[in-house]
């Protein structure tokens, strides 16, 4: 079992296939990065398999892969197959925009994938266009039916941002509680990539915004990132709020990018690298580093100190 220095179990990885996305949102990738790492740097399927099969014997047991896009990693059903096989009790899920799913959501169904995170931030066209500076609503409102036409586990993340998608809140909320699926909203995580002047929305404000029209009552907290409410009719909405102290005294989990950086949190750019490890077969090299990585685990953030952080979100996978 991997257990960091303030004794919180380290269960979960999440894995950034590619750095590159077919989006340019606002809050993450607004300018096509100059700096695209050349292919014989980015770990294959195999090699990064390699790295996880040891993460899962050292009490891993839960996955999910993200990017920049991940559906613009050629095969990806393949990569979750391999995890799968390996242990089908895996939680294995999958961050995506949405815009492949309509084609890959029965692929990766089939290939064991259990469940999807899909982002949403708008339900207007010309908004949505305007985060992701390209048009994209109807394709993500069709992958996200096509996923859960074929059965996967269905969630929508809304990073909600002042002046631009603040007014949709009761819109979104509406439209995840009539498909029955958990709708999470996100505090903007303020980064030296974003757009300048994008400003976030406190939970404490979405929250207000809900109450309005709905009445709810906050559930027991799990060791998710989110914080989860019920409605009195029984509909289970989140809140992602890293501004908030509370948010990493249960954090359970480390990031592997595509270049093999291991990152102990999402908010500082400390990170160990396990190519050479992989690539040379060390795998008692790889495992020492997992471990230090896990020890050197910060206790907190920095966001709750209002600072901004320097790691590009389309690298570390958010
Ligand atoms: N491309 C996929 C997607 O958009 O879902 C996966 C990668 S994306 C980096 C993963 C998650 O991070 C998405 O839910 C996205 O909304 C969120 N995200 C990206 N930048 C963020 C920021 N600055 N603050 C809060 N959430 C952010
Ligand atoms: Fe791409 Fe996801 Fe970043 Fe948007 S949030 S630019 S879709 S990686």
């Amino acid at each position: 079992m991997l257990k960091d220095s303030f004794e919180r179990t380290i269960d979960y990885i999440r894995v950034s296939v590619t750095s590159r996305c077919n989006f340019r949102c606002l809050y993450c990738m607004p300018n096509t990065p100059f700096e695209w790492e050349p292919r014989e740097n980015i770990l294959s399927y195999e090699e990064m398999f390699e790295f996880l099969r040891l993460a899962i014997d050292e009490g891993v047991k839960k996955i999910r892969i993200t990017g920049g896009e991940p559906l613009l990693r050629k095969d990806l059903d393949r990569f979750i197959k391999m995890l799968y096989d390996y242990k089908p009790s895996l939680d294995l899920a999958l961050t995506t925009n949405g815009y492949y799913l309509p084609e890959y959501a029965k692929k990766l169904k089939d290939a064991g994938l259990k469940r999807v995170n899909i982002s949403l931030d708008s339900l207007k066209p010309e908004i949505a266009a305007k985060i992701a500076q390209k048009d994209v609503l109807k394709k993500v409102l069709s992958g996200i039916d096509a996923a859960i036409d074929v059965g996967l586990g269905v969630k929508l993340n809304t990073v909600v941002m002042k002046g631009i998608n603040d007014n949709e809140i009761i819109d979104l909320f509406e439209y995840a509680k009539n498909k029955n699926i958990t709708i999470r909203f996100i505090e903007f995580m303020e980064n030296e990539r974003a757009y300048p002047g994008i400003k976030r929305v406190d939970s404490k404000e979405v929250l207000d915004i809900i109450v309005k029209k709905y009445s709810f009552t906050e559930l027991p907290k799990d060791n998710s990132a989110s914080k989860y409410y019920e409605t009195d009719d029984g509909y289970r909405f989140g809140i992602i709020e890293p501004h908030n102290e509370d948010f990493c005294k249960s954090c359970n989990r480390i990031r592997l990018t595509a270049e093999g950086y291991l990152i102990p949190c999402l908010f500082f750019t400390e990170s160990y690298n396990i190519k050479e490890a992989i690539r040379k077969g060390d795998i008692k090299k790889a495992a020492e580093i997992l471990r230090d990585v896990v020890k050197n685990k910060p206790e907190k953030n920095d966001w709750q100190d209002n600072e901004v952080s320097e790691r590009a979100f389309w690298e570390t996978g958010g």
